[in-house]
């Protein structure tokens, strides 16, 4: 069996209205889908990280760069073609964008080898340690408004992310500590004595405003402070961890074993957050999952993206182990952003249609159990929506 076409479809629109996190305010949805084709006529779909004009670099590394290297190659050959690809770009990137680039062809070549052998993406890593996984709404973005406009409204949709039947809620943070709490007090009150709710700062703090913060957010009774400094701060999450109750998490913006095993080496995190479309894919990814647990480090993936970005993470979600195990084990979330996106809610010929799932699941949403990801993306939508042609 042979790789015959490597593409990339590069999609956007415009947003309904302009969202904001910490570093940005910005008003495009990107998506980037991987589609690579075989001699025997079976077909594979990836996604690469990277909003905007990243996408659309990313597209040039995946078919200028990568595509020239593995145009014959076995698509069986997952791990061979991943080292091929990694060892030649190793001279010009280890993390960032040629990873994210090669994350979508890797998990195009997993959606190829569970096809071939008739089998859903969860079985053939190891089979599914759960059926369904609880997810958690992410939204509360920042916006061009005041401080006390945020306080209503962060408060309101708090309540709103657990009304629609997600687990929890997590916000944005990123106006300057003083103001964030505030949020974070809003956002408290509205999920008071229904749910849990997490805190993604997007790396905006200094390790001192990032314990101010942290304090308050003990006091509240927050799950999980995301990203509160920088990546490349090892010492500042290494202290934030020790000095902190509230759960320090991060990771999405690691790539690779190597990137891993250093911020795991570190202490640095209480929950461990791998971006499968960015760090190199399902191969590595996989790797990455075995580090972290052998740091008893816990697992809640990263999920960005379109549907295809949502079900390869529903099937890894559905394959990762309970750590350390326990009749009442703790479980791994599906991240849910609720903010418009048509490319995950209308991309597929049949829809996973989560917000119905979570709605009348219990926060629940089932594992696909179609060969390889089990999805099929929809052509004309595709054809409507790219940007890159
Ligand atoms: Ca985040």
């Amino acid at each position: 069996m042979k790789i015959t076409s490597v593409q990339s479809h590069v999609l956007g629109y415009e947003l309904p209205e302009e969202l904001g996190y910490s570093q940005q305010y910005y008003s495009r949805r990107t998506a980037h889908l991987v589609e690579i084709g075989t001699d025997d006529g079976v077909t594979g779909w990836g996604e690469c990280f990277g909003p905007g004009n990243i996408a659309l670099a990313n597209k040039g590394i995946v078919e200028k760069v990568i595509r020239p290297l593995i145009l014959g190659d076995d698509p069986l050959d997952r791990d061979v073609v991943w080292h091929k690809v990694y060892n030649l770009l190793r001279d010009h990137g280890q993390k960032g964008m040629p990873l994210q680039a090669l994350s979508g062809v890797d998990i195009a070549l997993w959606d190829i080898s569970g096809k071939v052998a008739s089998l859903p993406l969860h079985k053939l890593i190891g089979g599914a340690h759960r059926t369904s996984v609880p997810a958690y709404g992410y939204g509360m973005m920042l916006k061009r408004e005041s401080v006390d406009d945020h306080v209503a409204r962060f408060r309101d949709e708090a309540a709103g992310i657990l009304d629609m039947g997600f687990v929890a809620a997590k916000m944005k943070v990123g106006l300057g500590p003083e103001a964030d709490v505030k949020l974070c007090e809003a956002v408290a009150s509205g999920v008071e004595g229904r749910g849990r709710f997490m805190v993604d700062a997007n790396h905006c703090y200094t390790t001192p405003d990032a314990f101010h913060v942290g304090r308050a957010l003990e006091e509240m009774g927050a799950y999980w402070f995301e990203e509160p400094v920088a990546p490349e701060d090892l010492d500042g999450y290494r202290e934030l961890r020790a000095g902190l109750k509230v759960s320090i998490s991060g990771g999405e913006a690691e790539f690779n074993r190597w990137g891993w095993r250093q911020i795991l080496e570190n202490r640095g995190l209480d929950i461990a957050q791998p971006e499968v479309c960015a760090l190199g894919g399902i191969s590595e990814y996989l790797r990455v999952l075995a580090l972290c647990h052998a740091h008893h480090t816990p697992v809640v993936n990263h999920v960005w993206g379109s549907a295809i970005s949502v079900t390869a993470n529903l099937h890894l979600l559905a394959a990762m182990p309970t750590l350390p195990g326990g009749i009442a084990p703790r479980e791994p979330w599906l991240e849910f952003d609720t903010t418009h996106n048509a490319f995950r809610d209308d991309l597929l010929t049949e829809p996973l249609d989560i917000q119905r799932q979570v709605a009348a699941n219990g926060g629940r949403v089932g594992i696909p159990d179609g060969p390889g990801l089990g999805v099929e993306p929809d052509r004309d939508m595709i054809a409507r929506y790219r940007i890159d042609a």
